[in-house]
């Protein structure tokens, strides 16, 4: 069986989105439940964005617009054990998966997690589509304006290099 603990804790980068249902209520339900996964510990989650949803289409005014945010923590669980975690959390948040990038209660993206490099049919970690997106470089940055996103380098020149589509909410603390 796969060893599913690590010795130590190490630090992980996830994105999580909403955009179907109370999406700020589930934004912050999902932080605490990531706290309350075994062997997670979260550290710190950014302010809240909002950005129009992304279809496999393209951008879509016509779907519900997306709250997005980015949560920094440390896990002791190897990473698959860890994306079957988020899954289940996911899950308890009604999400279903049936189109690609469709309408969705509650995603949560591993985005980085310490060096690792994972690349199978079920994970792939950095994750490959981080640096295009401004749902995940904006509360990244509002987190640590000189932040790093593992495999590319800069965050701040990686937002440069794109259309900033995202803005930032009035909202509770989501942590
Ligand atoms: P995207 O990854 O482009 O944001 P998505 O989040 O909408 O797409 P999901 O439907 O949430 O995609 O997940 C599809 C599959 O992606 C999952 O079943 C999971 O096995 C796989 N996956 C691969 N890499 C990762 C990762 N870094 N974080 C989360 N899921 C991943
Ligand atoms: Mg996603
Ligand atoms: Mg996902």
């Amino acid at each position: 069986m796969r060893q599913q603990r690590l010795h130590v804790e190490l630090p992980v980068m996830l994105a999580i989105g909403s955009n179907l249902g109370d999406r700020e209520s589930t934004l912050r339900d999902a932080v605490h439940a990531i706290n309350r996964i075994d062997g997670v510990t979260v550290d710190a989650a950014s302010s809240i964005v909002q950005t129009p949803a992304l279809k496999l289409s393209g951008i879509d005014h016509s779907a519900p617009a997306y709250l997005n945010a980015v949560v920094l923590a440390r896990s002791s669980l190897e990473p698959h054990a860890l994306l079957a975690e988020l899954q289940r959390v996911e899950a308890e948040h009604g999400r279903v998966r049936d189109e690609r990038w469709g309408d969705r209660t509650l995603d949560i993206d591993i985005i980085s997690f310490a060096h690792l490099q994972v690349d199978d049919e079920l994970l792939t970690i950095p994750h490959p589509r981080a640096a295009e997106r401004s749902f995940v470089l904006v509360p990244l940055l509002q987190l640590d304006p000189h932040a790093h996103l593992a495999g590319i380098g800069s965050a701040a020149d990686a937002l440069a290099g794109i259309e900033n589509d995202a803005t930032e909410c009035e909202a509770e603390p989501l942590w």
